[in-house]
Protein backbone atom coordinates (compact mmCIF):
# COMPACT_ATOMS: atom_id res chain seq x y z
CA UNK A 1 0.00 0.00 0.00
CA UNK A 2 1.45 3.47 -0.66
CA UNK A 3 1.96 6.54 1.76
CA UNK A 4 -0.68 8.63 1.94
CA UNK A 5 0.16 12.31 2.43
CA UNK A 6 -2.16 15.12 2.77
CA UNK A 7 -0.57 18.80 2.73
CA UNK A 8 -3.03 21.62 2.60
CA UNK A 9 -1.84 24.78 0.66
CA UNK A 10 -0.27 23.15 -1.74
CA UNK A 11 -0.61 24.96 -4.89
CA UNK A 12 2.32 27.19 -3.99
CA UNK A 13 4.95 28.82 -2.10
CA UNK A 14 6.38 26.61 0.99
CA UNK A 15 3.31 23.52 0.48
CA UNK A 16 4.48 23.20 -3.53
CA UNK A 17 8.37 23.09 -2.19
CA UNK A 18 7.10 20.17 0.75
CA UNK A 19 4.84 18.59 -2.27
CA UNK A 20 8.18 18.28 -4.71
CA UNK A 21 10.15 17.04 -2.11
CA UNK A 22 8.09 14.29 -0.49
CA UNK A 23 7.36 12.73 -4.22
CA UNK A 24 8.50 9.45 -4.64
CA UNK A 25 7.22 6.40 -6.86
CA UNK A 26 5.62 4.62 -3.33
CA UNK A 27 3.59 8.26 -2.19
CA UNK A 28 0.14 9.12 -3.08
CA UNK A 29 0.00 12.65 -2.39
CA UNK A 30 -3.32 14.67 -1.90
CA UNK A 31 -2.83 17.85 -2.71
CA UNK A 32 -4.91 20.48 -1.32
CA UNK A 33 -6.01 24.05 -2.01
CA UNK A 34 -8.59 26.29 -3.89
CA UNK A 35 -6.52 27.66 -6.86
CA UNK A 36 -6.98 24.49 -9.64
CA UNK A 37 -4.44 25.33 -11.99
CA UNK A 38 -1.53 26.02 -9.61
CA UNK A 39 -2.66 22.42 -8.01
CA UNK A 40 -2.23 20.79 -11.19
CA UNK A 41 1.22 22.53 -12.00
CA UNK A 42 2.46 20.84 -8.38
CA UNK A 43 0.83 17.65 -9.28
CA UNK A 44 2.83 17.47 -12.47
CA UNK A 45 6.13 17.92 -10.71
CA UNK A 46 4.82 15.34 -8.45
CA UNK A 47 3.78 12.97 -10.73
CA UNK A 48 7.81 14.02 -12.89
CA UNK A 49 9.10 12.55 -9.59
CA UNK A 50 6.98 9.47 -10.08
CA UNK A 51 4.13 10.18 -6.90
CA UNK A 52 0.59 9.97 -7.37
CA UNK A 53 -0.62 13.01 -6.85
CA UNK A 54 -4.84 13.81 -6.58
CA UNK A 55 -6.37 17.33 -6.16
CA UNK A 56 -8.72 18.48 -2.92
CA UNK A 57 -10.37 21.67 -3.43
CA UNK A 58 -11.52 23.24 -0.49
CA UNK A 59 -11.95 26.84 1.37
CA UNK A 60 -10.11 26.41 4.71
CA UNK A 61 -11.96 29.40 5.95
CA UNK A 62 -15.67 27.26 6.06
CA UNK A 63 -14.93 24.12 8.51
CA UNK A 64 -18.14 22.42 6.83
CA UNK A 65 -15.37 21.94 3.87
CA UNK A 66 -12.71 21.54 6.10
CA UNK A 67 -14.89 18.67 8.11
CA UNK A 68 -16.04 17.35 4.26
CA UNK A 69 -12.89 16.54 3.17
CA UNK A 70 -11.44 15.09 5.98
CA UNK A 71 -14.25 12.69 6.12
CA UNK A 72 -13.65 11.76 2.53
CA UNK A 73 -9.85 11.42 3.69
CA UNK A 74 -10.94 9.51 6.11
CA UNK A 75 -11.42 5.91 4.48
CA UNK A 76 -7.91 4.98 4.13
CA UNK A 77 -4.50 5.44 6.26
CA UNK A 78 -3.23 8.73 6.55
CA UNK A 79 0.35 8.54 6.57
CA UNK A 80 1.23 12.30 7.36
CA UNK A 81 -0.94 15.59 7.71
CA UNK A 82 1.13 18.54 6.71
CA UNK A 83 -0.88 21.54 8.20
CA UNK A 84 0.90 24.10 5.80
CA UNK A 85 -1.77 26.24 4.40
CA UNK A 86 -2.13 30.25 6.06
CA UNK A 87 -3.06 33.63 5.65
CA UNK A 88 -0.95 36.87 7.00
CA UNK A 89 -3.43 39.79 7.66
CA UNK A 90 -0.28 42.32 8.07
CA UNK A 91 -1.69 45.79 9.26
CA UNK A 92 -1.74 47.86 12.95
CA UNK A 93 -4.00 46.85 15.08
CA UNK A 94 -6.70 49.83 14.88
CA UNK A 95 -6.69 48.55 11.34
CA UNK A 96 -7.43 44.84 12.16
CA UNK A 97 -11.33 44.04 11.19
CA UNK A 98 -13.42 41.16 13.64
CA UNK A 99 -13.64 39.55 10.29
CA UNK A 100 -9.70 39.37 9.20
CA UNK A 101 -9.11 38.36 13.02
CA UNK A 102 -12.01 35.45 12.45
CA UNK A 103 -10.59 34.15 9.02
CA UNK A 104 -7.12 34.31 10.20
CA UNK A 105 -8.25 32.08 13.23
CA UNK A 106 -10.41 29.82 10.75
CA UNK A 107 -8.11 29.06 8.52
CA UNK A 108 -4.56 29.28 10.38
CA UNK A 109 -5.97 27.68 13.78
CA UNK A 110 -9.55 26.31 13.31
CA UNK A 111 -8.84 24.23 9.90
CA UNK A 112 -5.55 22.42 11.47
CA UNK A 113 -7.78 21.74 14.70
CA UNK A 114 -10.57 20.10 12.39
CA UNK A 115 -8.11 18.26 9.93
CA UNK A 116 -6.05 16.77 13.28
CA UNK A 117 -8.94 15.90 14.88
CA UNK A 118 -10.53 14.15 12.04
CA UNK A 119 -7.72 12.62 10.72
CA UNK A 120 -5.27 11.44 14.10
CA UNK A 121 -8.10 8.49 14.29
CA UNK A 122 -6.91 6.80 10.98
CA UNK A 123 -3.16 7.56 11.02
CA UNK A 124 -0.84 4.47 11.64
CA UNK A 125 1.68 3.54 14.44
CA UNK A 126 4.51 6.21 13.25
CA UNK A 127 2.44 8.41 11.23
CA UNK A 128 2.90 12.32 11.83
CA UNK A 129 1.53 15.70 11.46
CA UNK A 130 3.40 18.54 10.37
CA UNK A 131 2.30 22.13 11.64
CA UNK A 132 4.07 25.08 9.56
CA UNK A 133 3.73 27.55 12.43
CA UNK A 134 6.39 30.65 11.97
CA UNK A 135 8.89 32.47 13.87
CA UNK A 136 5.95 34.81 15.00
CA UNK A 137 4.26 32.10 17.32
CA UNK A 138 8.06 32.90 19.11
CA UNK A 139 8.41 36.58 18.92
CA UNK A 140 6.36 39.58 18.67
CA UNK A 141 6.68 41.48 15.27
CA UNK A 142 4.69 45.25 15.07
CA UNK A 143 1.52 44.52 12.81
CA UNK A 144 1.14 40.90 13.10
CA UNK A 145 -1.05 40.75 15.81
CA UNK A 146 -3.26 38.09 14.47
CA UNK A 147 -1.01 36.22 12.73
CA UNK A 148 0.98 35.59 15.55
CA UNK A 149 -2.14 35.32 17.72
CA UNK A 150 -2.94 32.16 15.34
CA UNK A 151 0.22 31.31 14.90
CA UNK A 152 1.20 31.07 19.29
CA UNK A 153 -2.71 29.38 19.76
CA UNK A 154 -2.24 26.48 16.91
CA UNK A 155 1.75 25.82 18.53
CA UNK A 156 -0.31 25.21 22.07
CA UNK A 157 -2.80 23.60 20.43
CA UNK A 158 -0.42 20.91 18.93
CA UNK A 159 1.70 20.37 21.69
CA UNK A 160 -0.82 19.53 23.91
CA UNK A 161 -1.90 17.05 20.91
CA UNK A 162 1.52 15.45 20.98
CA UNK A 163 1.10 14.65 24.30
CA UNK A 164 -2.24 12.98 23.36
CA UNK A 165 -1.12 11.11 20.59
CA UNK A 166 2.27 9.57 21.85
CA UNK A 167 0.84 6.58 23.38
CA UNK A 168 -0.31 5.61 19.63
CA UNK A 169 2.88 6.25 18.15
CA UNK A 170 1.89 9.55 16.57
CA UNK A 171 4.15 12.56 16.13
CA UNK A 172 3.67 15.38 16.18
CA UNK A 173 6.74 17.76 14.43
CA UNK A 174 6.19 21.58 14.66
CA UNK A 175 8.28 23.87 12.33
CA UNK A 176 8.82 27.44 13.10
CA UNK A 177 10.23 29.36 9.73
CA UNK A 178 11.89 32.98 9.57
CA UNK A 179 11.00 35.13 6.14
CA UNK A 180 10.80 32.94 3.18
CA UNK A 181 10.52 33.86 -0.15
CA UNK A 182 6.80 33.06 -1.44
CA UNK A 183 3.87 35.21 -2.71
CA UNK A 184 2.25 35.19 0.88
CA UNK A 185 4.93 38.88 1.08
CA UNK A 186 2.44 40.11 -2.00
CA UNK A 187 0.04 40.52 0.47
CA UNK A 188 2.14 42.52 3.33
CA UNK A 189 2.51 46.29 2.39
CA UNK A 190 5.51 47.43 2.36
CA UNK A 191 9.37 46.75 0.57
CA UNK A 192 11.05 43.03 1.58
CA UNK A 193 14.47 41.98 0.31
CA UNK A 194 12.74 38.53 -0.70
CA UNK A 195 16.65 37.12 -2.03
CA UNK A 196 17.77 37.39 1.64
CA UNK A 197 15.22 35.36 2.65
CA UNK A 198 15.19 31.85 3.16
CA UNK A 199 13.97 29.58 -0.10
CA UNK A 200 10.81 27.62 0.34
CA UNK A 201 13.10 24.14 -0.57
CA UNK A 202 15.05 24.29 2.42
CA UNK A 203 11.60 24.35 4.91
CA UNK A 204 10.87 21.55 2.57
CA UNK A 205 14.13 20.05 3.27
CA UNK A 206 13.41 20.24 7.21
CA UNK A 207 10.49 18.57 6.47
CA UNK A 208 11.34 15.85 5.03
CA UNK A 209 14.09 15.44 7.72
CA UNK A 210 11.83 14.82 10.38
CA UNK A 211 9.50 12.43 8.60
CA UNK A 212 12.51 10.48 7.42
CA UNK A 213 13.21 9.82 11.30
CA UNK A 214 12.91 5.84 12.62
CA UNK A 215 9.37 5.88 13.42
CA UNK A 216 9.99 6.14 16.98
CA UNK A 217 11.77 9.47 17.34
CA UNK A 218 10.40 12.66 16.98
CA UNK A 219 11.38 15.93 15.74
CA UNK A 220 8.94 17.96 17.92
CA UNK A 221 10.44 21.45 16.90
CA UNK A 222 12.64 22.74 13.91
CA UNK A 223 13.62 26.56 13.73
CA UNK A 224 15.02 27.69 10.68
CA UNK A 225 15.84 31.32 9.68
CA UNK A 226 18.34 32.60 7.55
CA UNK A 227 21.98 33.45 8.50
CA UNK A 228 21.73 37.15 7.73
CA UNK A 229 19.09 37.44 10.92
CA UNK A 230 15.25 38.08 11.12
CA UNK A 231 14.47 41.06 8.28
P1 LIG B 1 1.59 31.37 0.14
O1 LIG B 1 2.59 31.29 -0.94
O2 LIG B 1 0.72 32.59 0.25
O3 LIG B 1 0.67 30.06 0.09
C1 LIG B 1 -0.40 29.92 0.98
C2 LIG B 1 -1.11 28.62 0.69
O4 LIG B 1 -2.23 28.54 1.59
C3 LIG B 1 -1.65 28.56 -0.73
O5 LIG B 1 -1.41 27.30 -1.26
C4 LIG B 1 -3.14 28.82 -0.55
O6 LIG B 1 -3.89 28.06 -1.48
C5 LIG B 1 -3.41 28.28 0.85
N1 LIG B 1 -4.58 28.95 1.43
C6 LIG B 1 -4.64 30.22 1.90
N2 LIG B 1 -5.90 30.49 2.29
C7 LIG B 1 -6.63 29.37 2.07
C8 LIG B 1 -7.99 29.04 2.26
N3 LIG B 1 -8.88 29.90 2.74
N4 LIG B 1 -8.40 27.80 1.92
C9 LIG B 1 -7.53 26.92 1.39
N5 LIG B 1 -6.22 27.17 1.18
C10 LIG B 1 -5.79 28.40 1.51
O7 LIG B 1 2.27 31.25 1.58
P2 LIG B 1 3.55 30.45 2.13
O8 LIG B 1 4.57 31.46 2.46
O9 LIG B 1 3.89 29.31 1.25
O10 LIG B 1 2.95 29.96 3.52
C11 LIG B 1 2.75 28.60 3.85
C12 LIG B 1 2.74 28.49 5.38
O11 LIG B 1 4.01 28.87 5.89
C13 LIG B 1 1.72 29.41 6.05
O12 LIG B 1 1.13 28.76 7.14
C14 LIG B 1 2.58 30.57 6.54
O13 LIG B 1 2.02 31.22 7.65
C15 LIG B 1 3.85 29.83 6.90
N6 LIG B 1 5.05 30.66 6.97
C16 LIG B 1 5.43 31.40 5.91
C17 LIG B 1 6.56 32.20 6.01
C18 LIG B 1 7.03 33.08 4.88
O14 LIG B 1 7.81 34.00 5.13
N7 LIG B 1 6.61 32.82 3.65
C19 LIG B 1 7.30 32.23 7.21
C20 LIG B 1 6.86 31.45 8.28
C21 LIG B 1 5.75 30.66 8.15
P3 LIG B 1 -4.87 28.68 -2.60
O15 LIG B 1 -4.27 29.98 -3.03
O16 LIG B 1 -4.92 27.64 -3.66
O17 LIG B 1 -6.16 28.84 -1.90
Amino acid sequence: MSTRILITGASRGIGRAIAVRLAKPDRHLLLHGRDRKELDQTAALAQKRGAHAEILLCDLAVPEQVQAMARTLAVSPLHALINNAGIAVVKPLAEQSLEEWQRTLAVNVTAPFLLTKLLAPVMPKGGSIVNILSIAAKVGFANWSSYSMSKAALDGFAKAVREELRPGGIRVINVYPGSTDTDIWKTVPGEWPRDRMLRPEAIADAVAMALEQPDDVVVEDISLGSVGGTL
